[in-house]
């Protein structure tokens, strides 16, 4: 039997333990689930993701678009494209727009402002994930309407985050994430599962932060290899500890919205269904237009890459209802502790 207060109390010594081992993953996913359905329900959220620009100034060991790889055709939309295509999302009837990008200073705080402005007018709840940019700038688009912001910690041991990301810190990546918080923006954190060199006491820590931080939502996906990168030799994220770790941040933070991530869904055809079934509760669709999609390349074999622009809503729709869940149709934001039962 799993100490579920030893989880809920996110005692590392125990969550250590349960990382390491798939004896108890039965277990964890029943709970996760009970859990999941109790706190948010059996709604499953979309977000219309727009990855408008896969220029990035950061060297981040794992990534693709990170700026050293010349492998890459950079490409960048304009904030009328961006307009228009979430335009078109806002028609296909999804209250959420989130817009990734690499770290691109190209997209000035005034061109930000005017994209978010003119997004804001479709009645839709706006994420951005364009990683790190000023304390001032998250405040003036907050003001401006945006709701939410992206940022994965992406690990919480100090040392490996320093490894991944030459010249900067783990410290420095928490503190953006309180001023997120602090700002009142739901604020999503995660990590990658099989980065080179993690151990499950680094899962653990993970797990810690999240509750320390009461991430709003948490994203969760293996770590998949990159030929272009330094980690190119690296084994990568498996299944099985992925959705162990997604099924312990539903128990360890009940209340978050938790994507089942596109990273899960490429290294196993079913990877996201798995993820609905054991904890999480967001789908975020690839609405990336064509012919920029193929090129937000951050690892192999990623999903939903040449399809009919618009393809991934349904697709997803139908794998919400596959799993015996529903669409939800409102903005989704992370339901209030206080309503809990
Ligand atoms: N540039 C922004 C940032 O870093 O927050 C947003 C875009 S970034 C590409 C989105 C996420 O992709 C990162 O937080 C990272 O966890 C994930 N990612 C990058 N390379 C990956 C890889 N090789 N395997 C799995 N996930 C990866
Ligand atoms: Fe750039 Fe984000 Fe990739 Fe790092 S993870 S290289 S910041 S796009």
């Amino acid at each position: 039997m799993i100490d579920l207060k030893k989880i809920q109390n996110v005692d590392i010594d125990y969550l250590t333990h349960i990382i390491s081992t798939d004896r108890y993953d039965e277990e964890i996913f029943k709970t996760a689930d009970e859990i999941r359905r109790k706190y948010v329900g059996e709604e499953v959220h979309l977000r219309g993701i727009i990855e408008f620009s896969n220029y990035c100034t950061q060297h981040c060991l794992y990534c693709g678009l990170r700026a050293e790889n010349k492998n890459l055709a950079r490409y960048r939309m304009s904030p009328e494209e961006i307009i228009e295509r979430a335009k078109l999302i806002a028609q296909l009837g999804i209250k959420t727009i989130v817009l990734q990008s690499g770290e691109d200073p190209y997209y000035t705080t005034e061109m930000m402002c005017e994209i978010i402005q003119q997004i804001k007018k479709l009645d839709v709840a706006i994420t951005l994930s364009l990683g790190e940019r000023t304390f001032e700038e998250y405040r003036i688009w907050k003001e401006l309407g945006a709701d939410r912001y992206l940022m994965r910690h992406e690990t919480a041991s100090p040392q490996l985050y320093a490894k991944l990301h030459p010249g900067d810190s783990l410290e420095n990546r928490k503190a953006h994430l309180y001023e997120l918080k602090r700002l009142g923006y739901e604020t999503g954190a995660g990590f990658m599962v099989g980065l080179p060199g993690q151990t499950p006491y680094d899962l653990a820590l993970d797990l810690v932060f999240l509750k320390e931080l009461d991430a709003d939502m948490i994203g969760i996906g293996p770590f998949i290899p990159n030929p272009d990168t330094p980690l190119k030799d690296a084994t990568g994220g498996d299944l099985q500890t992925t959705l162990r770790m997604i099924a312990l941040a539903r128990i360890v933070v009940p209340t978050a919205n938790i994507p089942a991530t596109t990273a899960l869904g490429s290294i196993n055809p079913l990877g996201r269904q798995y993820g609905l079934k054991y904890g999480a509760n967001v789908i975020m669709p690839n609405l990336t237009p064509n012919p920029y999609r193929p090129n937000y390349s951050l690892y192999p074999g990623k999903i939903c890459l040449f399809e009919r622009d618009t393809a991934c809503v349904e697709c997803t729709k139908h794998m919400i209802k596959s799993v015996g869940l529903i669409v939800g149709e409102g903005y989704g934001y992370r339901k209030k502790t206080e309503s809990l039962a």
